[in-house]
Order: C-alpha cells, then structure tokens, then sequence
C-alpha cells in the first residue's frame, strides 16, 4: 500500500520511517523536502540516499488533490477549486494582504450543521477530509504561489485593521531556509468549507504539520481553528493544539442563535462563553476572536449590540463582524454600511475591540459563506441510516 506523506505529522512519519527499517533522523530530512521545500519527487531528493529513495517511490507518494479550477479576483484573492473525487470538490482561497498571505482551508465536502445564512451548510454533507487532503491544499497553495508570493514572516504581517491572526514580536522564523522555501502562506485559517472541530482526527496531525518547524513552522497565533462551537471538542482542542481560536456567533441571545445555527440547541450560549473561557489558559492569544455574520434587520439592531456587549462581559474578545455574503436562494441580505458602522461604533464604546472584515474576492464567490464548491449531500442517507 503506498502511503501519502503529505498527511503524516511528525509521530507517524517517524513510525513510518522505522517501519521501513530507515533512521529517525532521514524523517526529519523527509519532512523538509516534502513540506519546506514542497518537493513531491523522491528523486530530486539529493541528500537522502538512493537505497531510501528507491524504498520511498515503492512506498509512498507526496500527492495533494486534483485542482480543477484556479482563478484570481480583481482583488489578488485567489481560489482553487479541488477534487475530492466521486463528484466533490472544495474551495481553497488565498488573501494577500501586505506583509502577509492568508489561506484559508476547507476541512469537510460541505457541512452537517446547516446554519440558515450559509452556502456550504445548504449543500449537506459528503464526508470529512483526511490529513493530507487538509494539508494538501497549504503544500498546493505555497507551490502555487511560491513563484509570484514570497515575503519575510516578520511584525508587518501581524497587523491589519481586520485581522484575524493578530500577534507581536515573533521572532523570524526559519531563516536558514534557501531560496526555493516554500513559505508564500505566512497564516492559514480553517475557515474554509467545513466545521473542523467536526473532523477532529484529520484536522490534529494537520495542524500539527503546520506548527512544525521541519514542515511549515507557523507560530500557534498565525493558525487560527472557526467553529460554529461544538463546547466538548473546543475542550479537546485546548488540551491537544491550543492555536488561535474564532467563534461563530452570529446571535446575541440563545433565541436567535438557534434559529441560525441549529447546533445552538445542542450547546447553548452559556456553556459556548464557558468554553472560550476555559479556552484562554490555553490559547496563544489572551483574547477569543467572535465572529458575527451582519444580517440586515436579524442581528444588527442597538438592542442586540448591547445584548452582544453584556454576552460578551466576561470573556476578553474581539469581535469582527462579516458583511453577510449572500448566494443564491438565500432568504437574508447584507446590512447596510451605515448599521454595520452603528454596530461596531457601539461595541467599540463599550471596550471591546471590533473590526470589520473586508468583503474579499467577492466577484469570484470565495468570499465567507459564499464557498460552495460541489456536494453530494449524503445527509439524508444517514439519517435514514440512523433512524433505521
Ligand atoms: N464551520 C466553521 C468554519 C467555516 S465558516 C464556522 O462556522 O466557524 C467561516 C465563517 O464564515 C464563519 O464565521 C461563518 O459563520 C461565516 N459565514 C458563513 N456563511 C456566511 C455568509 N453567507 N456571509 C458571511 N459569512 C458567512
Ligand atoms: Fe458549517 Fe460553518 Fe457553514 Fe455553519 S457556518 S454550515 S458550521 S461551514
């Protein structure tokens, strides 16, 4: 059986190096040339030696998905479709901002949870993407771009009006890396098609990958895991990867957040705030990222900004409100700009820092909610399963 590097973090790819009677440190070597350097063919690579590289063409293979479509908005954002095989496909998109390059990365073929105001939630659900498919789509990305897109990770990247990854004083990273590094993402968002902590499995070893040194060496702080709250499993991710962490929370009061987002039925407002709370001690930030969907007439009244700002009292955040992004068939539109700015002037008077998220790559769909790719909804087979 040949394997896929692409989707083995640092324990597996040890594991797997020792299986093929080699020694630890060629993972190392391997690690670098498979992610560093984005190198896919064992025979380019030069320092590990022949009998190793004849093992690995027998064994594995360094294969990210099919790309079927690449296309850049008026903007520089730029957005993959890839195949995820029997009719899916999802999106990948990349936001270049200056100083810096953000990816965003989908971890399911569309999503169980159907939030109201969502395109990927109206699709259903295929299934979850495994580990190097997850990966895979920052390995294409950098490769993709590492000929037009390279910069140094430094502060300036760390700022940003709507920043989602906001830091200060990294110190430089990998600088011994030589001119073919593969390096043009510097912070990667699992923001994509799917609810990652959903996919928990795949998404572990992948975001292991991309806070390795020897693979992509992002600081926690510059990966940042959305979720539309799923509590036990935000627990779970601060005990096992504690990066940088964003909620979906679209409502001010449990009444309409289960309107919106059906999974506020199962985890309700209060255990959600409890979660991000428990969450700081672990987080590489001293603050939770919410983000808040701008619905014209649903969620963006004064009486629901101070909601919001009592909701919000004891959990330091910043809020970053999206412009709704509408697609086909939906039934919501977009605030205006002026109640959009009402709503940010409010929570800003009352102390929390809230920020406006530039609507990107909207003439190419790949702005936030509008990431549709293709889905072969398998939820209703399941829950005919389930019910059976
Ligand atoms: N499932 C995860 C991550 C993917 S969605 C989550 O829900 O957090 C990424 C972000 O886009 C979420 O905040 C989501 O609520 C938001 N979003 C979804 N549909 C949108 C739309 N139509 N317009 C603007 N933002 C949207
Ligand atoms: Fe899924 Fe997130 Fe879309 Fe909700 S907003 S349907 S959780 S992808």
């Amino acid at each position: 059986m040949t394997v896929n590097l692409l989707g083995l973090d640092e324990q597996t790819l040890a594991a797997f190096i020792a299986e093929i009677g080699e020694k630890p440190f060629r993972a190392k070597q391997l690690m670098r040339w498979v992610h560093r350097f984005g190198e896919s063919r064992f025979s380019d690579m030069s320092d590990l030696a022949k009998t190793l590289r004849e093992k690995l063409v027998q064994s594995a293979v360094v294969a990210a998905p099919r790309v079927i479509s690449d296309g850049v908005s008026e903007d520089g954002t730029r957005k993959w479709l890839l195949d995820m095989g029997r009719g899916n496909a999802v999106e990948t998109v990349f936001i270049p901002e200056a100083g810096r390059g953000t990816l965003c990365i989908s971890t399911q073929a569309g999503c169980t949870l159907a939030c109201e105001f969502c395109s990927t939630g109206k699709q259903g659900f295929n299934r979850n993407l495994d580990a190097a498919e997850i990966v895979g789509q920052l390995w294409m990305a950098n490769r993709a771009l590492g000929a037009t897109h390279t910069h140094e990770q430094g502060e300036r990247g760390e700022r940003g009006a709507d920043d989602l990854a906001l830091a200060c004083g990294e110190r430089q990273r990998n600088s011994e890396r030589g001119a073919r590094a593969n390096r043009a993402v510097s912070n990667v968002v699992l923001m994509g098609m799917g609810e990652p902590l959903l996919n928990f499995d795949n998404v572990l070893p992948a975001l292991r990958l991309m806070l390795d040194d020897n693979a992509y060496g992002l600081s926690r702080r510059r990966v940042t895991v959305s979720t539309s709250g799923i509590v036990p499993l935000i627990d779970r991710l601060r005990e096992a990867c504690p990066v940088a962490l964003a909620v979906s929370l679209h409502a001010p009061n449990d009444a309409l957040r289960d309107r919106l987002m059906p999974i506020n039925r199962k985890y309700p407002l209060r255990e959600l705030m409890g979660a991000c709370v428990r969450y700081l001690d672990r987080a590489p930030r001293d603050f939770i990222t919410f983000e808040y969907v701008m619905l014209s007439g649903v969620n963006d009244g004064e009486q629901q900004a101070r909601e919001l700002i009592a909701l919000l009292a004891d959990v330091p955040s910043k809020v970053n409100l999206i412009p709704f992004n509408p697609f086909p068939g939906t039934e919501f539109q977009r605030s205006p700009r002026e109640v959009i700015r009402r709503f940010s002037d409010s929570l800003n008077a009352a102390g929390i820092v809230t920020t406006t998220r530039k609507t990107r790559g909207d003439d190419i769909d790949a702005a936030c909610g509008q990431l549709a790719g293709q889905v072969q909804d398998r939820t209703r087979r399941v829950i005919r399963m389930e019910a059976a």
